[in-house]
Formats: structure tokens, sequence, C-alpha cells
């Protein structure tokens, strides 16, 4: 499965700078058989740096490592820990294919760029969107809505661009979340309001719209959060996040509507705060 993703090396000149060039006198499949080099036995990634060997050479990654208490290719011991270093420098002159190649990804990255990709790459799978990260559920981004219809049957769902998300009992102690989903555009956003602590003794609201889709097509959608009453008006407006970048790094870098809560107070009535939510098209 793995070699066969490699198949882009023939054409490494037409691919993006994150591609590393082969060496020159590397054939494209030697390379790839050098790539095979690097399978852990165990769970079939690539044992890359800093790469370990049992004391009779064979290898296997750092993750399964830790786990076994000999050696899964002849059963003697792994510790002393004996570092590979020529492996290490061949590892380093060859371009590994990202994790999720298999999904459809068809980069191949220097091992130390790998993780980096890994992170933001568009086939990663989908974990749950729900704030509180208590669920672990994973899955294809068509899998998602059906997830939180199953898992999370509490979560409401209003239809229409413009709608009421209505936070009930804001004053309740401690980090809480409020969810719903809205329905327009022959898509569903996820409403977020979040309330906690990021400075300590400083209690904030954060509030921010996803979308259950990728970035590119969040980058279609623009949406306005605004508070309103007293003669008061607080407004918000941005990009949805695709769900693949989720709620934490929104509120991390305050790239949401963001409140304190003496502001809560000013717009809040008995308790409840009522966010108005548009959603439009750009
Ligand atoms: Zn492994
Ligand atoms: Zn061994
Ligand atoms: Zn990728
Ligand atoms: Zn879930």
């Amino acid at each position: 499965r793995i070699q066969q993703s490699y198949s882009v090396a023939g054409s490494v000149s037409a691919l993006p700078a994150a591609v590393v060039s082969l060496p020159s006198a590397a054939l494209p499949g030697q390379s790839a058989e050098l790539t095979a080099l690097f399978e852990c036995p165990v769970c079939f990634d690539y044992v890359l740096p800093p790469i370990l060997q049992c004391q009779a050479g064979h290898l296997v990654c750092n993750q399964c490592r830790q786990k076994l208490s000999c050696c899964p290719t002849c059963r003697g011991p792994l510790t002393p820990s004996i570092r590979n270093l020529a492996m290490e420098k061949v590892a380093s002159t060859l371009p590994f294919p990202c994790k999720y190649a298999s999904a459809g990804c068809l980069l191949s990255l220097h091992h130390s760029e790998k993780p980096e990709h890994e992170e933001v790459c568009e086939f990663r799978p989908y974990t749950c969107p729900c704030p509180g990260a208590s669920c672990k559920w994973q899955g294809s981004l068509e899998a998602v809505m059906p997830h939180l219809m199953h898992a999370h049957k509490s979560i409401t769902t209003l239809q229409g661009e413009d709608i009421v998300f209505l936070a009930t009992d804001i004053n309740l102690p401690g980090a809480v979340d409020w969810v719903m989903m809205q329905s327009c555009f022959g898509h569903h956003f996820m409403l977020v309001l979040e309330k906690q602590e990021k400075y300590e003794g400083h209690q904030q609201f954060f509030a921010v719209v996803l979308l259950i889709g990728t970035r590119k097509q969040a980058e279609n959608f623009a949406y306005r959060l605004e508070l309103n009453g007293n003669r008061r008006r607080l407004t918000w407006e941005a990009t949805p996040r695709s769900i693949h970048d989720g709620v934490a790094a929104a509120i991390m870098n305050s790239d949401c509507l963001v409140f304190d809560t003496s502001i809560a107070h000013l717009f809040a009535d008995n308790g409840n705060l009522g966010i108005n939510v548009t959603i439009s098209m750009c």
C-alpha cells in the first residue's frame, strides 16, 4: 500500500516545493525500494529518526517500540537502545508519502516536514466537532452529520440563514459549552459558544461558527454574530472555520467573537443570551 502511493517520484520537479528532490544517483524505482526499508514491521508506518534498532539490527518505529518488550522480528532484546545513524542519514535523503496516502493524499515529504503537514492534511480523518473533546469519534466528512445525529441527539438544528442562537443559564459556573446547528445553503453549520478561563481568574465567552465541510468550502461563506439590546450592539464577522480546524484553535487565537462576563450581562436577559447568527454566501 505504501510503495504504490509513491509513484509520484518520477515527476518531483512538477510538485510543490515541500517535495524533496531525489539524490541524483537514485532512480525513482530504487527510491521506492529504499522507502520500503523504513516500514515498521508492526504498524507499517515509517521508522523515522531517531532510528533505533535491536541488537541484531532490526528496526521498529518509536511508537511501537515503547509498547514492546522484545524485537518483533527476532524476539531479541530492545535494550540497550542502539541508534542507527546510517539509516537516519538515508531517511533524510528520501521523500516519505503522507500518512493519509491511502485516503488520497499525493504528497511525499521530508520526514521532518511530515508531522506538520499531516496535522493539516485535507485527507486526514475528521474528528467529532463537538467541543469538550470527550467524544473520540473519527471518520470521513460525509459521516460527520450522521454521527452528530446519532451520538449527539441533544443538539438542536435551526433552518435558515438568519437565526437566534439562545444560550440559557450563562451564569452556570465553570467551563460550559453551548452548541447548536444551523442549516442553510445546503450546508450544516455548527454554532459554538464556550465559556472558559483562558487566563486564570478571567472568565470569557467565545462564540464561533464552523462549517461541516472543508476549508475550501468554508471560504464560500461569511458569518455574522451579533449581540443586540439595551441600546447596544456588538458584532463580529468572519469566514466560518472548517471543522477540520476545530474550535480550540479559534479560541486559542481569539479568532472569534470574544467578550467577558460583564458584556454578557449587558446583553443577557434573565441569564439567557441571544446571539443573532447570519450566514451569507460570498
Ligand atoms: Zn510501528
Ligand atoms: Zn531483532
Ligand atoms: Zn497529506
Ligand atoms: Zn461525537
